[in-house]
């Protein structure tokens, strides 16, 4: 079976390289594009102290990538940026 080859590999989906995938899809960058994490959920930091005291939800704090961006293998969180 072939594994498809990107061009691009953002490594973590941290706030820069999250944002950086968006920007990328949004701007229609004309290279194919990956984004790996270890997890399935973006996490917002700043955000925590209001999760734990029960502020915020969960879908507000550490949404699914998929929320944004499509998953395309869900065990190592792989995400195709702009297909
Ligand atoms: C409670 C709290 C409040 C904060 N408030 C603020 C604030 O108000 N303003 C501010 O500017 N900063 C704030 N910060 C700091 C800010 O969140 C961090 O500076 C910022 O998140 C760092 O971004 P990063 O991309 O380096 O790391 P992270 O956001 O930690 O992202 C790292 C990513 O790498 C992934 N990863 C780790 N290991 C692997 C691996 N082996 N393979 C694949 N993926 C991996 C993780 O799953 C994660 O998605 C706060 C931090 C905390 C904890």
């Amino acid at each position: 079976m072939n594994s498809p080859v990107y061009q691009t590999v953002i490594v973590s989906g941290g706030f820069a390289e999250l944002f950086t995938a968006l920007h990328l899809a949004h701007e229609h960058y004309s290279r194919s594009v990956i984004l790996i994490d270890k997890d399935q959920r973006f996490c917002f930091k700043p955000l925590l102290y209001e999760y734990f005291d029960g502020e915020m939800y969960t879908s507000q704090v550490v949404p699914h990538f998929w929320n944004y961006l499509k998953v395309v293998e869900s065990s190592l969180c792989k995400i195709e940026c702009n297909r």
